[in-house]
């Protein structure tokens, strides 16, 4: 297997001004065409550092690859370098120089002379067409080693790498690689990882536990020589896994819980009612972040205070004074509320402390009931998520655990 690595060149980078996407597209691309990245790094717009960085690469990689610094101002230097360490010299590439201008007469305006710089490509190299800005990226291939340069701007890295690099790397590919991700809740990375322990520790596919806020994902991973046969490998491997999670998953490949939730509920045919208290409308607002919902989502209430709980829901004083805001009791009442109020098949509720610290009624944060009624029973569950200040994880986990309540609902868990 050919080896590879990412350089990533931007003194932006190593200020944090912005995030590195480039090298994420990079790695899934190179790794979907079955070329291994074994080393990213990041270096700033400095000559001798960039110089430093590639010589390392090229030393202990096949194919290196860098992305930014190529365009026309001064601290733009990666190609100038790029041709010095593989002692390639640049010369004017006439129909670039063509090119460049064309791109700036087109715009009506009038061309810097430093824009001709990027006219200036090695000789004997490759030349990537840029259709999208006016640097050039290219290819250097010279004893057994490739040098590929691309733009920073992924708009142009993107389509560049697609278009021009992606052919040329197509003979150093050993096959593919596929991977698939199997999406749980309720059970904890750990857990997850002992269910599955025996594949784990398999070569081909490989089997690799990661957590998400309030989620743990196994993701399946298997090369082979076409997609055809590494699909083969994951098939059996996914099949027997989804047989141990049983009822923890999701769903396989899925982008979130709320796309898995919408999409049952378009084959169930059941609108559903959100009432929210400590999530504010945070569980409709990653409802209808899916095309479709639409069809699904009758309404969603944000009911904050005690006074909108009573008035709108129908939560009833006593239920309030007795167990307080936050308990199994007034979720219930809330999701039977809303469900009536909106006239839909399904009504879920979620109330809870998002802290940071306790509220007035003494309740830990992270403390939280969520509630699911379709107007003949009512099942409700409780969550601690142990995080007393971390206001932003607690809101998001308890949307996600309400909308995971509506999944187990449609599946026939609950
Ligand atoms: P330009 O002609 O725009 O100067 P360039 O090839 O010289 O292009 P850079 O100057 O390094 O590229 O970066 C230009 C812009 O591209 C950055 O300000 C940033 O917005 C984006 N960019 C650069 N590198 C990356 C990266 N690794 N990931 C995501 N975006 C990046
Ligand atoms: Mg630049």
């Amino acid at each position: 297997m050919y080896t590879c690595e990412i350089i990533s060149v931007g003194t932006e980078l190593l200020l944090g001004d912005i995030l590195n996407t480039n090298e994420q597209f990079l790695s899934k691309e190179l790794a979907s065409m079955g070329i291994a990245v074994l080393h990213r790094s990041s270096v700033g717009d400095n000559r001798e550092r960039l110089a430093e960085e590639i010589r390392l690469a090229l030393k202990r990689s096949d194919i290196v690859i860098t992305s930014g610094g190529l365009g026309p101002t001064p601290d733009d230097l990666t190609k100038e370098v790029c041709c010095e360490v593989m002692e390639c010299p640049l010369a004017e590439n006439k129909e670039q120089t063509e090119k460049i201008k064309r791109y700036f007469e087109k715009k009506g305006m009038d061309m810097p002379e430093s824009n001709l710089k990027q006219a200036l490509l090695p000789v004997g190299g490759i030349v990537f067409e840029n259709n999208n800005g006016t640097a050039p990226g290219g290819a250097i291939e010279k004893n057994g080693k490739c040098l590929i340069f691309l733009p920073g701007p992924p708009r142009e890295l993107i389509p560049m790498f697609r278009g021009c690099a992606k052919p040329l790397l197509k003979k150093y590919s050993s096959g593919t690689i596929v991977s698939h991700n199997i999406r749980t809740m309720e059970i904890g990375e750990s857990a997850l990882a002992e269910l599955a322990r025996d594949h784990m520790d398999l070569p081909n596919p490989t089997v690799a536990p990661y957590a998400k806020d309030g989620e743990a994902l196994l993701r399946v991973t298997a090369g082979a020589e076409s997609e055809e046969r590494a699909e083969e490998l994951c098939k059996p491997v996914i099949e027997d896994i989804l047989k141990r999670l049983g009822k923890y998953v999701y769903g396989v490949d899925y982008d979130s819980i709320q796309q898995r939730v919408v999409e049952l509920l378009h084959k169930h045919n059941k609108k559903l009612a959100i009432a929210e208290s400590c999530t504010a409308g945070y569980t409709a607002k990653r409802l209808t972040e899916i095309p479709g919902s639409s069809e699904v989502f009758d309404c969603g209430i944000v009911s904050y205070s005690n006074d909108i709980k009573m008035n709108l829901l129908g939560v009833s004083e006593a239920t309030l004074k007795q167990y307080g805001a936050v308990s199994s009791q007034t979720a219930c009442e809330m999701a039977e509320g809303v469900r009536r109020t909106g006239g839909a098949d399904l009504g879920i509720s979620i109330t809870g402390v998002a802290g940071p610290g306790s509220d007035s009624e003494n309740k830990p944060a992270g403390l939280v009931y969520i509630a699911i009624s379709d107007g003949k029973k009512t099942v409700w569950e409780k969550l601690e998520t142990g995080r007393e200040n971390d206001r932003e994880y607690n809101r998001y986990v308890s949307a996600s655990r309400a909308l995971n309540l509506v999944r187990k609902y449609l599946e026939k868990i609950i």
